[in-house]
Order: structure tokens, then C-alpha cells, then sequence
């Protein structure tokens, strides 16, 4: 039998779970039939960095689990930093009777945000404007190779939302509004974790991700939130069972094939119109347990959102019961620890959440622990450290940012510019690092201004050559140049309904219009718009020459200039639908009249070439879409049509490269693939037919 004493170490050395030649299940069931019932309602306890009231918490308490996320206490910004606050952490976690190692998560949702000095890649809005699975999977290898050095093993991302209302101020960390959009940029899991069987995951470069927020997040209603201010985030999905199967479920199928280690339910409510009325996503046994673990197989933990049980009704005992019995094995219950295990482990006690329950959640935990390497090395591997913010990395970033650029005008070719040109730039969001990159930068919110190294915009136009100058306000005289480049958008926010208040208008500021209006007075005019959704150009678009949706790039601003100068060709398409107003909001496409100012897809390219042998690629991938849409009944095969799909979309826009084909020759894939491997050869042979 066991030692009871929780305070005393036991010494471990020969116990079946900490040897690594066992399979992990072995390894868990062992350590669960050590843990007390205080141990194993540690293990679901996240608390947050800094609350802990005295360092010993960790062990006194035995938490599972820590996190920065964004609501929290400041925390350091150097990658070294980082790492010893970690190191300190899971150096605390090693005085736990069993000596359990901590997973400590983040926010690490375009890059290691969290670090000053990290690559900062594109929201994800971006990424779906590149249409590019590989580019989204390199990126996320970014991600995790950074956030790893610095010790930290879990981001909670991706967001797999689809967003269905541009008012919406999470817009930007969706891929797009079309869930088909959102499943094939999910290369991005296995670009944090690596194989989908988690095989990975003790990698110095690899990460657990989390599919957030389960489900229907993009969905909610405009004006449905009862939560204060916020007039759209948080609030109530009221959609019919269907509709929440095909817009909102359908990508988190494909997330539990790719593996995804964690998933996070959303703040939001569910109303499925059957007379239930909306019921809080974190109380929704049917969806969590029901569908997510039971109908779709995944073997991952459930992390609840930021204090997210709170609002649950009735009290505190009623909250954590029944959240757990919902099917949530961790809280984050950031500064409620002590009292979440406590009351956790007084339910348990009067058997209102049953041990099989919290077994189950506290297996989950550990599997991933395990999976994480943790046991073995809880600590940071600081040789990795040197590739945080590195040229490499940033010119992974760097491709991404030029793909995702959206060429939604362009009169008498006036893109790409001619390095002979004299340009005048003007806008706000031309020299502003902080506004390029959004909220989740360095902070939670995000903020203007110079918060973290890499290129504007202005900079990497700069550096491209060229006559240029550059005039915020636009207040310099307008006279002598080519051409304007005028670079608008928003300023970043994260969560809530964006940097617009209450009003969610979409509205450029006075400034920019003044700008815009200046500038393409005098001269001709190419907009950018840097923002993490649509912005409305409405009738400005007639003095308008040149538009480009730029999202939110992040610190490469270089990528921008390498596609206004032709360095690259412009090859991004909108991931949602451009509205002309206000008052066609929310858009979508499929919508019965549907007439926005550039449809969802819209995007020019300023590539003329087809590659040869085009288009026998493209009747090869078209009959071999449908090849496997005869064959696609389950999951790996809707992921093969999509992808299918995909390339033929690319084919036609004359930029089938390697770095599409290249999924396919990947051996995880074909895994995954397994029972289509006629489909993918036949798809692979096309492509090299070309
Ligand atoms: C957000 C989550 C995030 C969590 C931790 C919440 O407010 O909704 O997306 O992961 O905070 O920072």
C-alpha cells in the first residue's frame, strides 16, 4: 500500500510509471491507483501563475497544472526568463508525493506571443486566406518549436471556430466562415504535435494543442450575451441540430483524427431550439461527453475556459459538479484553486460526482502527461532556445504573411509596383508593429506601438527598394509620386466585440478616411487594410485603384512588400465574405441574397502563368476528388476530399507547387489516410505528372 502522507516524497525509483519502456496506459493505471482522491482533484486544478499565494501551493495542493493566460499577471518577456519560471514551477511540482510534473499552458496563438523577441506569424485569418495547408502546418512548427524552448508544453490553440458574424471580435483567430476552409487548414495540429497517435509529443519542438472553443463559439447571435458589455462573445448559438452538425461540429471531427490533445469548450450557450432554451457550453454533458468523447472518440482531456464555470448557474458546489459531471477533467479556475479541489473533493465525497468520473478525467490528464515526456523532462531544453525569433522562423512567417495577402482590386494592373515608382505612404497602420499584429501580442489586448522587434509594413516596403516617403496623416504634400499606398485598419483588442465598442460598425477611423481620401485625390491609390476582419470601404472603393485585405500579419511585415513588389505573386483569397454595410451584417456565403461588396474566395492573383501540364493536373485531381468522394463516408475521407479539392482550387489558380503534394507524401498522412490509399496515390502520381 501506498504512503499516505501527501507531504512526504515517496521515493519512486523502480515504480512501474516512472519506466519508460512501459506503454502508457500501463504507466497511467499505476500512477492512478497510487493517487488519493486530494492528488487526483489536484491533477484537474489549473491555476494561474501568479495567484498562488505561497510558492508551496503547488504542492500543498497538488495542481496539476499552471497557466499565463490572457487575463493574467504580467509576465516576463525574455525567452530565458520564460524558462526559469517554469523550470521553478516544475522544480516545485518535483515536492509532490509522486512527484507529478506540471503542464503549464499559454496562449500561443500566432507564434510564442507571449515572449518578446518571438516570430510573430498571422492571425489566423491569414492563414485561411492563404488556402495553403502546408504553409499553416510550417507556421504552427514555428509556434511549437518556440513556445517549447522556453519550457512550455501546451498552447490553447487552435481556435477551430468558424465565424458566421464579422461583429464578432474573435473573427481573426478563425481560419474563415466555411467549416470546409477551417478542417483543411487543420495541418496546424499536426504542426504543434506532430503524429496523431501523440508520438511526438516528447519532442523538444512539439506541443500539445487544444481545439477551442467547443462549440459553435463563431455562431453566437448578435446582441444575445447577457454578460455586460460584451454584445456578441460569449452569447448564444441558437442554431438547429443540423446546422450545428455541418457549420460548427464538422471541424472538431477531423481535430480528434489529427490527435488534438486537448479540447476547450467556449463560454458561449447552445440553444438547438428544443425547447430547453440556451444551456451553457460548460454544463452541456450531451455535447462534451456525448458527442465530443463518446460519438467522435476523443481521448484528450477537456480544459474548461478562464473561470468559465462561474457562470454556471446555481452555487459554487452546484457549478463544479455539475461542469465535471458534463465531462470536464481540468478547471482553469485561476485564482479559485483551493476552492474548486475542495469542493471538487466534497461532491466526491457524498458521491454527487462519482469516482469512475474523476478517474477518467485524471487518466486523460496523465496520459498526456506522459505522452508529454514529461516524467523523463520536465524542464526547459534551452539549446532550442537560440531558435526563438530566428531567421528561419521568421522566414516561415514571412511566406505566410505574402500568401495571405488579398488582392480584392486592381485597376490597370496598378500592382505590382516598379521599384522605379516614387511612392507616398500614408495611414495608421503603416509603421505600427503592435497594430500588424493584433491582440494576443506580448499582452492580452495587444497594443499599438513598437512592443515587440520585426518589420512594419513601412519598413519592408523600405527595404524593397524604391523612392519613398512616408507621411502618417497624409499631411506631407501630395505632389511628385507614382503612386499611394495607403495603409489603414484597426488598432488590436482581443476578445469582446473588437476595438469598436458597442456600435461593431466596421468603420475605418476619421484619420484613415481622411487619408485615403487625400491621397487618392491626388495620385493613384493602392488601400491596404490591416485588420483582423473586414473593414467597410462601402463607396470609397470608386477612388480606390488598388485594395489589398493585408489581416493581421504579425512582426514580417516584409512579406507585405514582397507581393506589392512582385517578389511573390498575390495568391490569397478572403476566408469570409467582404461586406458592403453595416446592415448586411452577419454575411455568408450560401446566404439567399447574398450580394457583398467581394465574395468569400474573392482574390486576384497577380500570377499569370499556368504551369505546365496544368491542366491535365487539374482533370487528374478533379477525377480523383471524386474518387474519393465515392469512397469518403467517414472522417478520412471528407478530410481527403477537402483536400482534394484544395489542390484543384490551386491547380486552377496556376500555383500548384510542391509545397501543396507535399501533405501527401507524409507518412502521418497516409496513416491517416490509410483506407484511400488508392485515392492518394492517384493524387500523388497527378501531381508529378505535372
Ligand atoms: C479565452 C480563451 C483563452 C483563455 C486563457 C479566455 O478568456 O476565451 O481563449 O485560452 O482565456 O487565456
Amino acid at each position: 500500500a501506498p504512503a499516505e502522507n501527501p507531504s512526504v516524497v515517496v521515493d519512486a525509483h523502480g515504480l512501474p510509471y516512472l519506466d519508460e519502456r512501459l506503454p502508457v496506459k500501463k504507466r497511467v493505471a499505476d500512477l492512478l491507483s497510487r493517487l488519493s482522491l486530494a492528488e487526483k482533484a489536484g491533477q484537474m486544478t489549473q491555476a494561474e501563475r501568479g495567484a498562488m499565494t505561497a510558492p508551496g501551493d503547488i504542492a500543498t495542493h497538488g495542481l496539476g497544472s499552471l497557466l499565463s493566460g490572457g487575463g493574467s499577471t504580467p509576465t516576463p518577456n525574455t525567452p530565458a526568463a520564460w524558462a526559469r519560471m517554469v523550470d521553478s514551477f516544475q522544480l516545485r511540482a518535483q515536492a509532490t508525493r509522486f512527484q507529478i510534473p506540471l503542464v503549464y499552458g499559454v496562449d500561443a496563438v500566432h507564434g510564442h506571443n507571449n515572449v518578446t523577441g518571438a516570430t510573430v506569424t498571422p492571425h489566423n485569418i491569414g492563414l485561411g486566406a492563404t488556402r495553403d495547408p502546408d504553409l499553416a502546418r510550417r507556421t504552427a512548427e514555428v509556434t511549437a518549436g518556440e513556445t517549447r524552448a522556453t519550457g512550455v508544453p501546451w498552447t490553447f490553440a487552435p481556435c477551430l471556430c468558424v465565424a458566421r458574424d464579422e461583429r464578432w471580435g474573435r473573427t481573426y483567430e478563425s481560419f474563415g466562415e466555411d467549416p470546409a476552409l477551417v478542417e483543411s487548414l487543420e495541418t496546424v495540429i499536426q504542426g504543434l504535435q506532430g503524429r496523431a497517435d501523440g508520438s511526438d509529443l516528447d519532442r523538444s519542438d512539439k506541443v500539445l494543442a487544444t481545439a477551442k472553443h467547443f462549440v459553435g463559439d463563431g455562431g453566437t447571435t448578435f446582441g444575445s450575451s447577457t454578460t455586460g458589455s460584451y454584445t456578441i462573445d460569449q452569447g448564444v448559438t441558437e442554431v438547429t441540430r443540423r446546422e450545428l452538425e455541418a457549420v460548427h461540429l464538422s471541424p472538431y471531427r477531423d481535430a480528434v483524427d489529427r490527435g488534438v490533445g486537448t479540447v476547450m469548450p467556449s463560454y458561449s450557450s447552445l440553444d438547438l431550439g428544443d425547447g430547453q432554451g440556451p444551456v451553457k457550453m460548460h454544463a452541456r454533458a450531451d455535447l462534451l461527453t456525448g458527442v465530443l468523447k463518446d460519438r467522435m472518440g476523443f481521448d484528450g482531456f477537456v480544459i474548461s475556459d478562464w473561470n468559465a464555470i462561474d457562470q454556471l448557474p446555481g452555487d459554487y458546489a452546484a457549478q463544479v459538479r455539475t461542469s465535471v459531471n458534463a465531462g470536464l477533467d481540468m478547471m482553469m479556475v485561476p485564482y479559485t484553486y483551493k476552492e474548486f479541489s475542495g469542493t471538487l473533493i466534497e461532491e466526491a465525497r457524498a458521491g454527487r460526482v462519482t469516482e469512475r468520473r474523476i478517474d477518467d478525467a485524471v487518466s486523460r490528464i496523465l496520459t498526456q502527461k506522459f505522452r508529454l515526456g514529461l516524467f523523463e523532462q520536465p524542464y526547459a531544453d534551452t539549446r532550442a532556445a537560440s531558435t526563438i525569433g530566428s531567421a528561419a522562423h521568421r522566414a516561415v512567417a514571412r511566406e505566410a504573411v505574402a500568401e495571405s495577402q488579398t488582392l480584392l482590386k486592381n485597376t490597370g494592373g496598378l500592382l505590382p509596383l516598379k521599384k522605379s515608382q516614387r511612392v507616398y505612404v500614408a495611414g495608421s497602420n503603416a509603421d505600427d508593429i503592435g497594430n500588424q499584429s493584433g491582440g494576443w501580442t506580448v499582452t492580452w489586448q495587444g497594443s499599438s506601438g513598437d512592443i515587440t522587434p520585426g518589420t512594419t509594413v513601412l519598413e519592408g516596403l523600405r527595404e524593397a527598394g524604391g523612392p519613398l516617403t512616408f507621411s502618417e496623416d497624409a499631411s506631407a504634400p501630395t505632389t511628385g509620386y507614382d503612386v499611394g499606398v495607403v495603409v489603414v485598419g484597426e488598432t488590436p483588442y482581443a476578445e469582446g466585440a473588437g476595438d469598436v465598442g458597442n456600435g461593431n460598425d466596421l468603420e475605418l477611423t476619421a484619420a484613415d478616411k481622411a487619408a485615403v481620401d487625400k491621397v487618392c485625390a491626388a495620385m493613384r491609390c493602392a488601400v491596404l487594410v490591416v485588420s483582423g476582419r473586414p473593414q467597410l470601404i462601402g463607396d470609397r472603393l470608386g477612388e480606390i485603384d488598388a485594395l489589398v485585405a493585408s489581416w493581421l500579419p504579425g512582426t514580417e511585415g516584409g512579406g507585405v512588400a514582397d507581393v506589392l513588389y512582385g517578389e511573390r505573386p498575390f495568391t490569397g483569397q478572403l476566408p469570409v465574405t467582404w461586406p458592403k454595410s453595416q446592415a448586411q451584417l452577419p454575411i455568408n456565403v450560401g446566404d439567399p441574397s447574398y450580394d457583398p461588396q467581394f465574395p468569400y474566395g474573392w482574390g486576384l492573383t497577380t500570377r499569370t502563368r499556368v504551369p505546365a501540364g496544368g491542366e491535365r493536373t487539374l482533370a487528374a485531381l478533379a477525377a480523383a476528388a471524386r474518387a474519393a468522394e465515392r469512397t469518403g463516408a467517414d472522417a478520412a475521407g471528407r478530410k481527403l476530399v477537402t483536400q482534394a479539392r484544395l489542390l484543384v482550387q490551386r491547380a486552377a489558380d496556376g500555383h500548384l507547387s510542391e509545397a501543396v503534394a507535399k501533405p501527401f507524401a507524409d507518412a502521418d498522412h497516409l496513416a491517416l489516410t490509410g483506407r484511400y490509399g488508392a485515392a492518394v496515390a492517384k493524387l500523388t502520381a497527378a501531381y508529378k505528372a505535372a
